[in-house]
Order: C-alpha cells, then sequence, then structure tokens
C-alpha cells in the first residue's frame, strides 16, 4: 500500500528548470484564461521577452500542450500571426466525487473536452478505510477501462466530503465515510500502477473547495473575480475560499469550514460538537425539522438518502409561504447575515457566492441576511462586495471541480508529462 510512485517522487530543486517551468505554466494559464492568443500577446502578458516565445511554445507543443491554429490576416497590418491554442487532446485527466452513496467520474482532456461522466452506486456512508477503499478501487479499475487507446491519463482528482492532511494525500478527517487515517492518495497509486498507469499524479481536495472552484471559475460572469468565497452544499453546509482562481487550503487544509462558523454562542447543538453553528441553524436537516415539515428523524433519513427531495420539499414549502418554513428560513437568513458579516470583514472578497441548496433558498432567505451584512457593506472597503447565487439544479460541482483541478495540475506542470510527442 506505501509504494512511493517512482515519478512523483522525484521534486525537480530551484534554479533555471523552475524558472523555465513557471514561464511554460504562465502561458499556458493565458492561453486557457483568454483562449488562443498571438505570441505578441502571450508575451506581453505574461510579461516575457518575444524572443523567448519561440522556445517556449515549441516545448509546449512538442508535449502536444498548445497549437497554432490558421494564420489571422489583419487588414493593414504586417505579416499575418499563427494564434497560439491550448490544446491537450492527447491528454486526459478523471475528475472524482466520493460521496455517502455513490461515485461520480467524469474524464476531459487537459484541453477541457469531456470524453466521458458516469455515476457508479457506492455505499460508502461509514464504509471504513478497508472496505470502502475496496469499493472505490473496483469503480476506479471500471473507469481507468474505459480510457481510450489514442489518450494518456496524466492525472486523478479526488473530491471527497472530509479533509486530507497537511500531506495532501492522508484523510485526516472524514467522518460520513470513516475513513480518517487512510493514506489515500499511495492507495489510488497503487490502483493506478496494478491498472498500467505510471506516470499519473493524484490530488485531493474537500468537496466544498472543489465546487467553489467549479463555480468561480466556470460559472461566474467574466471577468473571474481575483477574491471570491463560496457557500454551499447539499446535505449540509461547506465552503471553500478561491484566490486567483486557485483554492486557498489554509495551513492544515481546513479553509473555508463556514458551515461551522459559531453564529450564536449558545445557539442548538451541532453534529460537530460545538454550539451555535451556521449549519445547526441553516443546514437542510435542521430547516426540515425546525419548520416541522417532518420529524427529526425523518429530516436525517431524507437528507440523508434522498437529498435532492429533502431540497424539493424545502423549495415547494417556501414558495407556498408554508410559515413553520418561512420562520425557519427568516432565522436561517439571518445566522447566514452574521456568518457572511464576519466573512466579509476577514476575507475582502470581490464576491460572495450562495450555491447548492442555499442558491435555491436565496429569495427566502434574502432580506434576514441583507440586514446581517448592510452595516458591513457600508464600509468603504467592503462596498463592492457582491453576493451572488446560481440557482442551476442537477449540476454536480464538486465532479466538475475535481477535473477543473485536474487539468489545473497538468498546465501547472507540463515538464511532467515526461513523453514528448
Ligand atoms: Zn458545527
Amino acid at each position: 500500500m506505501r509504494r512511493t510512485h517512482p515519478v512523483h517522487a522525484v521534486r525537480r530543486s530551484g534554479g533555471s528548470g523552475d524558472l523555465r517551468q513557471g514561464n511554460l505554466a504562465q502561458i499556458l494559464r493565458f492561453v486557457r484564461d483568454h483562449g488562443p492568443s498571438s505570441r505578441h500577446d502571450i508575451a506581453h502578458g505574461c510579461g516575457l521577452g518575444i524572443s523567448t516565445m519561440t522556445d517556449l511554445v515549441g516545448e509546449l507543443r512538442s508535449r502536444g500542450l498548445v497549437r497554432e491554429l490558421e494564420p489571422v490576416r489583419r487588414p493593414g497590418a504586417g505579416r499575418p500571426t499563427k494564434p497560439i491554442a491550448l490544446d491537450g487532446d492527447t491528454w486526459c485527466v478523471l475528475g472524482v466525487q466520493l460521496d455517502m452513496l455513490e461515485a461520480s467520474f467524469i474524464c476531459t482532456t487537459v484541453g477541457g473536452r469531456e470524453l466521458w461522466r458516469e455515476q457508479v452506486p457506492l455505499q460508502l456512508l461509514h464504509s471504513g478505510p478497508e472496505r470502502g477503499f475496496a469499493l472505490f478501487h473496483t469503480a476506479l479499475c471500471g473507469q481507468l477501462r474505459r480510457i481510450p487507446e489514442d489518450k494518456s491519463l496524466v492525472t486523478v482528482h479526488i473530491g471527497l466530503p472530509g479533509y486530507v492532511g497537511e500531506d495532501g494525500g492522508t484523510v485526516s478527517w472524514c467522518p460520513t465515510l470513516d475513513w480518517d487515517g487512510l493514506p489515500l492518495k499511495t492507495a489510488v497509486y497503487d490502483t493506478l500502477y496494478s491498472a498500467g498507469w505510471e506516470d499519473v499524479t493524484v490530488g485531493i481536495d474537500h468537496d466544498g473547495h472543489l465546487a467553489a472552484l467549479q463555480a468561480v471559475r466556470a460559472e461566474l460572469p467574466a471577468p473571474m473575480p481575483h477574491v471570491a468565497v463560496y457557500v454551499g452544499g447539499l446535505r449540509e453546509i461547506n465552503g471553500g475560499v478561491v484566490l486567483g482562481g486557485e483554492i486557498f487550503r489554509g495551513y492544515g487544509g481546513g479553509a473555508g469550514d463556514l458551515g461551522h462558523v459559531r453564529v450564536h454562542p449558545d445557539g442548538p447543538a451541532c453534529a460537530c460538537g460545538r454550539r451555535g453553528c451556521l449549519e445547526s441553524l441553516l443546514g437542510p436537516e435542521q430547516l426540515l425539522a425546525r419548520s416541522e415539515l417532518v420529524s427529526a428523524s425523518e429530516a436525517t433519513r431524507l437528507t440523508t438518502f434522498e437529498p435532492f427531495r429533502a431540497l424539493q420539499m424545502l423549495v415547494e414549502a417556501a414558495r407556498t409561504d408554508h410559515p413553520g418554513v418561512l420562520a425557519a428560513l427568516e432565522q436561517g437568513g439571518a445566522a447566514l447575515g452574521v456568518a457572511l458579516d464576519g466573512i466579509i470583514g476577514t476575507i475582502n472578497p470581490q464576491v460572495v457566492v450562495l450555491g447548492g441548496y442555499l442558491g435555491l433558498l436565496r429569495r427566502s432567505l434574502q432580506d434576514a441576511l441583507q440586514e446581517g451584512i448592510d452595516a458591513r457593506i457600508a464600509i468603504g472597503p467592503f462596498a463592492a462586495t457582491q453576493v451572488v447565487s446560481l440557482d442551476s439544479v442537477g449540476v454536480n460541482r464538486v465532479v466538475l471541480g475535481a477535473a477543473v483541478a485536474a487539468r489545473d495540475a497538468v498546465l501547472q506542470d507540463p515538464l511532467n508529462l515526461t513523453q514528448v510527442l
């Protein structure tokens, strides 16, 4: 289980190799974010000399990461230029979401073209490290067999309802799956190795962080905000902070744990052992139970096993002005206002994104939420903060975010693609 992967055990040291690596990654990020661009625009945008572009672009072309498009002729301009576009069609990545009752997979090329997506029922709830990983191993092997002959898998990125430790590979806290202590990254390397995939990197993130990444990078109108906070979730409240288009994980991987911001020290008991967390007042299970739409035990059962039905009940009851639901949402909206007041003051984001079930319930939360942040956004530095909501249903942001993170990992480390085409 603990075999060290031969390629990834070696880290490049500092020096000119790192400088070159940084320049190549910068070019890839530029064409990813700006679309096909001239060499001149790339050099200007990345702060690189035009004279180095032939060499750097040549290196990326030799790895199939960029390609030249047909020359563009502009009236009155000099020589026609060949725009450089992101390619990456030879390489593919796998994004994975592990949830209580299923695993979701999406396979895309490094350029972002979707090859397939699939949901596999998987009883991971309280499965424990050994039995749970054995189930995931089988499901992952099934996906690896689907990779076409003409594609090379380069990265697998996994989102799970828990945290990984400072090493980025060992599950540090995952109560719903009971996977604490599982060396997940090493175990996945072993699965890949046994399936014949040796040069593949593996990343793991909290599912809320990946939902945040997907929301900020792919769902907000351009230009992408540089500082953004996401609050969402399906069965519980989770969140993330996205800085410059990248997940901010904090020191131990736990940044963005907005569900357990304490908004009332004497509030209701929370599943985490504290009192008065945001989730204890606004979690979907708590909303269902407190509004007396269903009993407390039925609220637990519904949010665990039929979360979309639970959400539909809340949305429908809010739409038809169910007094218990409206009161619970008003109290929850006020709690969210308290939490966001603190978060806006701490992070000073351009945008706070409400996604997941909070995006769908925004209208009923709005008045109490706004009251909670009014005093904060009246102060200069916070006046421009926008609170936006995403109300699309059926978008699995976690697995899409896992694919975004997987593609980023390749673009960040292009020299790791040892097979020059
Ligand atoms: Zn809590």
